[in-house]
């Protein structure tokens, strides 16, 4: 890599806040190779939870646009200029997309910061590798696959071979903006699919500033697009699109289901869905470190401002060091204060829009009304910033059968629930209707397998939270959803198997 013209990572929030007001902002669809606003001329404001500034009026699309990417991606798609083309020239092609996305770390860090809320550290350090790490690792893995020959009598070839599935509609939230879509559009495009991502109108600008990154790879017009706009307008559109083939989705568990509705209604297209969670993090009498446990704990709800899928929103805790274990997440917590996404410092940043704000808020009263024991945080903080900022809470004495416990908040609020046994705590933990992920904290080896075992969740770890990398597939059991993202298990998603079958004369 050699860019000259890159300037050196800002160190402070001055600096940064220096270059978010130099940025252009590109807010435009993606289309055939080209940026154009939307068929009907419309656009949504894009505010900034930071300040609630508007930062731009970006493209609102619809079935129009839907549409044209879709009639771009079918012709790119069976011209072959991409889907035929040898995999070693799409890995090279990724792999350059993969250092464009490093090359740009800065700019598409702030732009995931202004837009979403997360703290520009996180963003910097975590998203931005993240998403270079998901492209880079899929497209060198994609030479490396082979097909099968099936076990055939002597004079018989059965040929087992993957083929893409041809235009692939991909769904992304906010949360992660650009490492979910990464999950996403590395596999699809390292199989030769053509690519229409549609961004969550809450954080479309990495994935619009994405496609001009590919462009510049050298991705051919028409195999990756890029539509803006609102989940009922644009998404429904291509959900429900007779030329869709493969459509897959990162989002809430209510808008899964609404997608498997459309595909049935319309052409039976392959639906691949992570959804969402409410994982429990089971901490026994006996973890190896009480206070790593603690400190764990604390980064599972507060990290990205509890705004994510595997969050450890329900703690679990052997009763026999309940209170102590409380005093050590709450001692955890002062490492997790709000501040100004900006400050490099800040490790909890601003909540994504006042809807998602007024959920949190609405949550803790409902905690509260339940009979839980607010014991952390509960309070809005922050407010003459403009910006949207929540304390981590924390509620003791949670039943399981509390709406806090059972539903989603997606925000930085933690239940504690107590239990006495490993058989008490697996009941609790598997009774949800989410199975995203789980973790087990204890060091008896037959405990720590035992539970593990019998958590029913797509990802279980043992005496840590949240790890993982490109080489684990990721995805959940029950209504979190189905499939896998990450690893090799994610080509399965955008290939259709076919057997060829050849008899000797
Ligand atoms: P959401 O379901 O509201 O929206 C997700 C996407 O779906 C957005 O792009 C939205 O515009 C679109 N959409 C909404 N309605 C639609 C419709 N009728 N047709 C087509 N598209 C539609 O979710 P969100 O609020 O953006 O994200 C939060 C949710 O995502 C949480 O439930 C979280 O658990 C989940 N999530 C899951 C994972 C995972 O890997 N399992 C990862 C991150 C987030």
């Amino acid at each position: 890599m050699n860019h000259p013209e890159r300037s050196i990572t800002p160190t402070n929030q001055a600096d940064w806040q220096a270059m978010a007001d130099q940025l252009t902002l590109e807010s435009r669809a993606y289309v055939n190779g080209a940026y154009q606003w939307a068929v009907n001329g419309q656009t949504f404001p894009c505010i900034s939870p930071v300040n609630g500034r508007e930062l731009t009026q970006v493209a609102s699309c619809d079935q129009a646009d839907a549409d044209l990417a879709v009639d771009a991606a079918r012709k790119a798609f069976n011209s072959g200029v991409w889907s035929r083309l040898a995999p070693a020239k799409r890995k090279a092609i990724l792999i350059r997309f993969a250092e464009l996305i490093e090359d740009h770390g800065d700019e598409l860090a702030l732009l995931e910061t202004l837009d979403m809320g997360k703290p520009i550290g996180h963003a910097r350090s975590g998203d931005v590798p993240a998403t270079a790490r998901a492209i880079r690792w899929t497209a060198e893995a994609i030479d490396k696959v082979y097909g099968e020959l099936a076990t055939t009598a002597h004079d018989q070839i059965g040929m087992i071979s993957r083929e893409p599935m041809g235009v692939v509609a991909a769904i992304v939230p906010w949360n992660f903006p650009m490492i979910m879509a990464s999950w996403k559009i590395a596999p699809a495009l390292a199989t030769g699919n053509s690519v229409i991502l549609k961004p969550s109108e809450k954080s479309p600008l990495t994935a619009i500033r994405l496609a001009a990154l590919a462009e510049e790879a050298g991705i051919p017009a028409g195999v990756f697009n890029v539509l803006p706009g609102y989940g009922h307008t644009v998404g429904k559109g291509l959900a429900l699109h007779m030329d869709v083939d493969c459509l897959v989705f990162t989002g809430s568990t209510n808008v899964a289901k609404q997608l498997m509705i459309y595909a049935g209604q319309s052409n039976m297209k392959r639906v691949w869905l992570e959804a969402g969670g409410k994982s429990p993090n089971i901490i026994f009498a006996d973890a190896p470190d009480l206070k790593k446990a603690a400190a764990e704990a604390a980064s599972a709800i507060a990290f990205n401002q509890g705004e994510v899928c595997t969050a450890g929103s329900r703690l679990l805790v052997e009763d026999s060091i309940r209170a102590e274990f409380i005093g050590l997440i709450r001692e955890a917590l002062k490492t997790w204060r709000p501040g100004h996404p900006l400050d490099p410092a800040t490790t909890c940043g601003a909540i994504v829009d006042q809807a998602q704000l007024d959920r949190i808020i609405e949550y803790i009263g409902i905690g509260q009304s339940e009979g839980a024991t607010l014991v952390e945080g509960g309070q809005r903080v922050l407010e003459d910033t403009g910006g949207l900022f929540v304390q981590p809470t924390v509620f003791d004495g949670v039943n399981n059968g509390m709406r806090i416990a059972s539903e989603e908040i997606f925000g930085p609020v933690l239940s504690v629930i107590g239990f006495t046994t490993a058989e008490e705590a697996i009941t609790i933990a598997n009774d949800s209707i989410y199975g995203l992920a789980a973790a087990v904290w204890t060091s008896n080896i037959n405990t720590a397998h035992k539970v593990a075992k019998a958590l029913r969740a797509g990802s279980v770890w043992i005496n840590h939270y949240d790890g993982g990398d490109m080489t684990a597939p990721f995805g959940g059991f029950k209504q979190s959803g189905n499939g896998r993202d990450k690893s090799l298990h994610a080509f399965d998603k955008y290939t259709e198997l076919k057997a060829t079958w050849l008899v000797l004369e």
